[in-house]
């Protein structure tokens, strides 16, 4: 008889929000799409928060299911409602949204900046905004700090946008729909390659800690976790690795980003088509082969170094000729012979390289070679450390210009070491200017702000 065994519902204590999760053994975050949170890469979700938000989930043994919203006040209301356990999203932490949500520690800081076009005049004062068509986020942090400062200048105007993110701000401004945007730091120095004549004329506020909500209404056992989490990722250095890999490559060059733009439109259209097929016969994102191309050659077909490696992907006679290439000129030959190499050396590394890393010792090995790239590893592993980390390998490269280090090494002297360093951060830096520039033009030429997964779907290729 198993009487006073069955609880009614009613009577039964409701389980810990972190023993709810760990019995549906699943995490559901919500995001934004955007360079600094979430986005897919050669196939696979990716991105600061969606990277962050994974390791809480291997941490709490559970899967992580990663929501992306367009619109920011309806993933707050996610989150309010309890919809989602929380939010990954690169938000502000702000007096409004302290009341109605438990915020992580911060594990960033953003400025507030007002961006304009170069060419127009320059505010530097919340006054000179008074007269320009100012656009943000609605319901953004940027939107709350203007209500505030409205208090103190009933002039200010301002005009929000729903379903909108910091791109659709910046193609405004570009566009001479409006005078000023007013978004974080962060996403702006992400955004900028595509975007060089567009600057910043000031912060508007200083030092807005960034953290994860979580809903207020429910018990602080997620929550807590999460501190944990937090406290674990800063002290064994996970967090400072992660942001150095995302955004470590960031770098701001107005001639190069102009150079870049112009040949987006004046060459890569030309090649495209062929990066596409040579893409898909190897299995690998075409957008990663047209930036090797693009640091190879800068999309030339006509290309050729002293050392007489030419074509736009710059092979070795020996290359081309193993890869079966009649004219090194030939840029569709050219560009099937480099993805055919790429993905060879990618195929030959050790089995227990992941990635992203994975991707990036291909991208050293095409360049450097193989052989060295081996020793820089080897060198890592002497030490004591990671072999499959390419930060760690990076390091090492450079040293293989040194006899102390060339001489203990099979493969010696590698005149290259250092300067494959820079090769893998450019195509980095290109292959994500790639991807935003494919986002832009997505905005653009899509009339109403298209549907996220099927606008999702339209970057994997
Ligand atoms: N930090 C901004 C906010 O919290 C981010 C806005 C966005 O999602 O782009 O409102």
């Amino acid at each position: 008889m198993l009487a006073g065994f069955v609880l009614t519902p009613a009577c039964q204590p409701a389980l810990p929000l972190l023993e709810q999760v760990k019995q549906q053994g699943e995490l559901v975050v919500a995001t934004r799409t955007g360079p600094t949170t979430y986005y897919r890469e050669m196939d696979r979700e990716t991105g600061f928060e969606f990277e962050l938000a994974q390791a809480f989930a291997n941490y709490l043994g559970v899967k992580m299911r990663m929501v992306a919203y367009d619109d920011l006040g309806e993933l707050l209301t996610a989150v309010r409602t309890g919809k989602v356990h929380l939010a990954a999203a690169g938000l502000s932490v702000t007096p409004e949204r302290s009341r109605q949500f438990r915020f992580t520690s911060p594990y960033e800081q953003v400025t507030q900046d007002v961006i304009v076009r170069s060419g127009t005049p320059r505010p530097a004062t919340i006054e000179d905004l008074y007269q320009r068509k100012l656009v943000v986020l609605a319901q953004s942090s940027h939107s709350e700090y203007l209500q505030q400062l409205q208090q103190s200048h009933p002039d200010l105007r301002w005009e929000e946008k729903a379903n909108a993110t910091a791109l659709t701000l910046l193609n405004m401004v570009n566009d001479s729909q409006a005078d000023v945007a007013l978004m974080d730091s962060a996403a702006f120095q992400t955004y900028r390659p595509l975007f060089p004549e567009l600057q910043v004329a000031f912060p508007i506020k200083q030092a807005e800690p960034v953290s994860w909500a979580f809903q207020a209404t429910v018990d602080d056992s997620l929550f807590n976790m999460a501190e944990l989490f937090f406290n674990q990722v800063n002290a064994s250095g996970d967090l400072e690795e992660l942001r150095e890999r995302f955004f470590g490559h960031r770098e701001f060059d107005y001639v190069g980003a102009r150079t870049f733009l112009t040949h987006l439109d004046t060459r890569l259209v030309e090649y495209e088509s062929d990066f596409k097929a040579a893409a898909e016969e190897v299995g690998m994102d075409w957008r990663l082969l047209a930036a090797v191309g693009y640091q190879e050659s800068l999309w030339n077909p006509n290309a050729i170094s002293p050392t007489g490696v030419r074509g736009l992907m710059m092979l070795t006679q020996l290359t081309a000729t193993e890869m079966g290439v009649t004219d090194r000129r030939d840029a569709q030959q050219s560009i099937r012979a480099g993805a055919r190499y790429l993905k060879k050396l990618y195929d030959k590394l050790p089995q227990d390289l992941q990635e992203p890393h994975r991707t990036w010792f291909a991208l050293a090995a095409y360049n450097v070679g193989y052989g060295h790239l081996l020793d820089a590893r080897r060198l890592a592993r002497h030490e004591g450390r990671d072999p499959n980390d390419w930060f760690v390998v990076r390091e090492k490269l450079p040293l293989l210009l040194r006899e102390e280090y060339f001489s203990k090494t099979r493969h010696g002297f590698a005149r290259a070491g250092a300067q494959s360093v820079v090769y893998v951060r450019n195509i980095r830096r290109y292959y994500d200017a790639l991807v935003w520039a494919t986002e832009r033009d997505n905005q653009r030429f899509v009339p109403a702000p298209a549907n996220m997964v099927a606008y999702r779907d339209t970057l994997v290729h």
